[in-house]
């Protein structure tokens, strides 16, 4: 998990994607158990479903740290979700692999409250 972060932070794109403070505060007083759920929750109805109409465009730039920390993971849309962490589009992601996302996504928020 870490080396693919470190591929992330690699690439030009993914890596300008950071927490503001806000997002820091709001991470704050939610709590990371919260922020988790929510990340469940983005994960199993805009990315999980075999078909998404607006697949690409279902994850907004703004708005919630969450959504930030997708861009960042490429875990925005399954195309992106194909090209990083190879799996196929058109099928329904299983319990498996929408932990895997969840779990990433949160180690990504873990690190930039760190930082
Ligand atoms: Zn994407």
């Amino acid at each position: 998990m870490d080396d693919i972060l470190e591929r992330l932070a690699k690439s030009d794109f993914r890596r300008k994607f950071k927490l503001k403070d806000k997002d820091k505060l709001y991470i704050e007083q939610k709590g990371l158990e919260t922020i988790k759920r929510h990340a469940q929750d983005f994960i199993s109805k805009r990315i999980a479903p075999a078909e998404i109409s607006n697949d690409g465009k279902q994850t907004p730039m703004k708005g919630h740290p969450v959504f930030i920390a997708q861009h960042a993971t490429a875990t925005c849309c399954r195309k992106c979700i194909n090209k990083w962490h190879k799996f196929d589009c058109g099928r329904e992601l299983t319990f498996e692999e929408q932990d895997y996302l969840v779990n990433l996504i949160m180690r990504w928020i873990e690190k930039q409250i760190e930082m």
